[in-house]
């Protein structure tokens, strides 16, 4: 399965979720019901990461000091609503 005419986030994109946007499967009992920024560093569209309801999405906080720190992984994983994406970017033109 591949994902459906997602948007092109490039790297270093400022992404604002609200708490509806976004999820995280393995963290539902956490405080997740929140807004949260981040800033992409990659968009998995891969088969296996991405379906036509939502996508992961790697990438680190806005306060973080990536990337003019030494490189590390990014701090932040979750999954985004694909539709959350298309508003975010249909937005932005
Ligand atoms: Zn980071």
């Amino acid at each position: 399965m591949t994902a459906p005419d997602l948007p092109c986030i490039p790297p270093g994109t400022l992404l604002r979720l609200d708490s509806e946007d976004w999820y995280h499967p393995d963290e539902a009992n956490c405080d997740v019901d929140r807004t949260v920024a981040l800033i992409v560093a990659k968009v998995h569209t891969d088969s296996t990461s991405a379906t036509s309801v939502s996508v992961w999405i790697t990438g680190h906080a806005p306060e973080c000091t990536w990337p003019t720190s030494e490189y590390h992984p990014p701090c932040i994983q979750l999954r985004v609503r694909c539709e959350a994406l298309r508003r975010i970017v249909e937005g932005q033109r």
